[in-house]
């Protein structure tokens, strides 16, 4: 195997005497003062992020943040100043966003098998649910009538065709996800007979898309496919989720999104639909896109070996907090996330070795990079692995091995 150069060290991480620094602060500072190994996560970052998003976007669309991405408190509270609204999928993200200060006219709750407890938390609190499934919508009725309220509900549809492209589908096929396009008009029959108020659909197609081209004809066809469904609605669709599914570039070769591109191409599929679409507003969902770049892993190395000619620099962190990295959460073959030697960030000056970076766990697949080119380290230097605002800490089996919880930090 040939080593492989660091690669897409996303912006906003200056280098500062060859230290790379989060925020203004290096990140052996960091973990100095907070611990490794930690998470750390720049609201500045998501917030420029957010900004460029909705620049290159048609004005009228709405963002909203999709929690399940980064659940932190701090997070998801600096989301809900900047964004348009937030998308759920449990009861607990809907105490979590309801603690940050979300307000609940503009949360929409996803997900399948949404228990009893959590449907009477959505109720009381106003959310709009994406219902999944037909039974989904009499338990949400039998509950609502239970509650004494209405609810309000939106129909998550599983359209007849696929996202290309995607990181991971969950649309276009067999699915526990959304009411099949065909089923959706005896749906909507259901929906007007009960004590609703029906607002609009929503349909999400998979995540961690990289091609524009994939997004917008994705986007292209969710119009066409709503304006069709919106001539049967029992009212006007008020709000249309169209998903997004909008990819972050983590391996060597991954190009980022094109924004200026899909922004172009949704104006115009916008411009083409809006006449049958009416008033209905349009939002995008997004989770990793807004959040994956603005985070980044620290981990200290403890231990440095050589194995039959292999160099080991031994973390104490690895895949119980950063599962994504290690290749085991959703990769058919794994491939490295950019990571660097935080203290010695200018390889142009320094010597540099092959090394594979593992976690401090007692299984083979705890590997944060694989003959991987840093510079020398020593025991007590910090690697950084970087796209690690998204899918880590609550997307990595914590309990595994029992070591203590991640730190987190938001600055
Ligand atoms: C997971 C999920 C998202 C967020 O996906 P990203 O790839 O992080 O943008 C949005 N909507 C729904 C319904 C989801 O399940």
């Amino acid at each position: 195997m040939t080593p492989v150069k660091a690669h897409h060290f996303p912006g906003g991480y200056p280098v500062v005497d060859g230290q790379l620094t989060i925020s203004g602060q290096s990140a052996a500072d960091l973990v100095h003062s907070h611990g490794s190994p930690l998470f750390v996560y720049d609201r500045a970052l998501m917030s420029a992020k957010l900004a460029a998003t909705r620049a290159a976007l048609p004005a009228e669309v709405e963002l909203h943040y999709a929690m399940k991405a980064n659940p932190h408190p701090d997070v998801v509270a600096h989301l809900v100043q900047i964004a348009d609204g937030l998308d759920i999928a449990s009861g607990g993200e809907l105490a979590i966003a309801l603690a940050a200060g979300a307000d609940a006219a503009t949360i929409s709750f996803a997900g399948p098998g949404k228990r009893q407890t959590e449907m009477d938390a959505g109720i009381v609190a106003g959310v709009l649910f994406n219902v999944e499934s037909v039974t989904e919508i009499e338990r949400l009725q039998a509950r609502a009538a239970a509650l004494g309220c209405s609810a309000r509900v939106a129909v998550r549809v599983n359209p007849a065709f696929e996202m290309r492209g995607a990181g991971m589908r969950m649309g276009g096929r067999p699915q526990p996800f959304g009411i099949d396009e065909a089923d959706v008009p005896a749906a909507l029959m259901l929906l007007a007979a009960a004590p609703f108020s029906f607002e609009g659909f929503h349909v999400y197609l998979g995540s961690q898309t990289l091609s524009a081209e994939a997004v917008v004809e994705a986007q292209t066809k969710t119009l066409a496919l709503l304006a069709r469904l919106s001539a049967l609605s029992p009212a006007p669709p008020q709000l249309l989720n169209i998903g997004g599914g909008f990819g972050i570039p983590y391996f060597p070769g991954d190009l980022p999104l094109d924004i200026q591109a899909v922004g172009r191409g949704l104006s115009a599929a916008l411009q083409t639909y809006r006449p049958q679409l009416k008033g209905a507003r349009i939002v995008l969902e997004l989770g990793r896109y807004l959040v994956g770049e603005a985070g980044v892993y620290l981990t200290r190395i403890i231990d440095r070996k050589v194995s039959y000619g292999e160099t080991f620099l031994v973390t104490d962190g690895g895949l119980h907090h950063q599962l994504a990295a290690s290749g085991n959460f959703g990769q058919v073959l794994r491939r490295n996330y950019p990571v660097a030697l935080a203290s010695q960030m200018s390889q142009n000056r320094t010597y540099l070795e092959t090394v594979t970076v593992v976690g401090c766990l007692c299984t083979p697949l705890d590997r944060l990079a694989e003959r991987y080119l840093l510079p020398v380290s020593e025991v007590g230097d910090v690697v950084a692995v970087f796209q690690a605002g998204a899918y880590g800490a609550t997307a990595s089996p914590a309990g595994f091995l029992s070591h203590p919880a991640v730190v987190e930090l938001v600055v």
